[in-house]
């Protein structure tokens, strides 16, 4: 089944303002200030689940032990010089048909099912609606989730939280080309930065090339309107990216264990913030997003004032 990720499941509640626009009436075309929408993107493993989404069912179906199965992957990747992600997408089906599991399309979405979520995870995206919409001084604020993930679409598509993402960029299969599923798109930890850019220039279509150039005012969603969560070394990129274009990033650690990954990330300028993956109203976590939403939506107030004024005396802005 081919999907282009324009066609993908929408969730009306995301796509909508989440700032009532009012009673204010339609008044034909005439041009509004449009750099309005909000965008939270996420890594998932280790982000929004505790473990890699294989461990819950793929693994334990094949009789793998998860921690025996990646160390082997990636000493494989390293001894061949394959990419990681690529050997652990045929590892795992050139286990299952060693063991004779057939594991199809449909099964891997079943296995979604089974991911666990950090505390919170499910109730965040109304929880974080509810903020903006409270806060927003300016009407017609929108807000998206986006997810950003090296793991399996299929999985994900399972998981309860699948369709509160405006859009889903992860690793997927071909099912029907060949005996053994293979590899139809493979996110790297640097391809990763390339959906930043497709979020950033609203090029979600990717039959479409994001490679053209495009002005910074003709960008629908602004590197200062979004924020990156992640959890480790493999957002890097994405953090980078992020950070030196004007956006933000927030690192997540599990809690009550260890925060030096994210401690090493903040030290080294990854992150504007760390705290425990806990996405309870009242964590650590709700409020420095809060925060970085305040800073948002006061720019955004400054950005349109600024637009208007510009208007009023010949400035063309965007
Ligand atoms: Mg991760």
């Amino acid at each position: 089944m081919v999907e282009r990720a324009g066609d993908r499941h929408r969730s009306a509640q995301e796509d909508a303002p989440v700032a009532d626009a009012g009673s204010s009436r339609q008044r034909g075309a005439a041009p509004k200030f449009d750099k309005k929408t909000i965008a939270l993107v996420y890594d998932f493993d280790g982000t929004l689940s505790p473990r890699p989404m294989q461990d819950y069912t793929f693994l334990p179906k094949i009789g793998a032990d998860a921690a025996a199965f990646w160390a082997e992957s990636n000493a494989l990747a390293k001894k061949t010089q394959a990419d990681p992600l690529i050997t652990y997408m045929h590892l795992m089906y050139k286990k299952a048909q060693a063991k004779g599991v057939r594991i199809d399309r449909s099964d891997l979405v079943a296995q979604g099912r089974r991911v666990a979520l950090y505390p919170g995870v499910k109730d965040w995206f109304d929880l974080v609606a509810g903020y903006v919409k409270s806060h927003a001084q300016s009407h017609g604020v929108g807000l998206r989730h986006y997810l950003i993930s090296s793991g399996l679409t299929e999985i994900i598509e399972g998981t309860p939280i699948y369709k509160r993402f405006h859009n889903v960029f992860a690793s997927e299969y071909w099912f029907e080309a060949y005996d053994l599923p293979y590899p139809k798109r493979v996110i790297t930890d640097t391809g990763k930065t390339q959906y930043l850019f497709r979020i950033n220039k609203g090029v979600e279509d990717l039959g479409e090339s994001i490679n053209q150039h495009m002005a910074e005012d003709a960008r629908p969603i602004p590197f200062a309107n979004m924020i990156y969560f992640g959890d480790g070394d493999t957002d890097v990129p994405s953090m980078a990216v992020m950070r030196k274009n004007g956006g933000h990033a927030i690192a997540v650690y599990p809690p009550g264990k260890s925060k030096a990954k994210c401690v090493e990330l903040f030290k080294a300028g990854r992150c504007d913030f760390f705290a425990p993956a806990d996405y309870r109203k009242g964590s650590d976590l709700f409020q420095r997003t809060c925060l970085l939403l305040d800073r948002m939506l006061a720019d955004i107030r400054c950005q349109e004032e600024m637009w208007r004024l510009g208007r009023g005396v010949g400035v063309a802005r965007k």
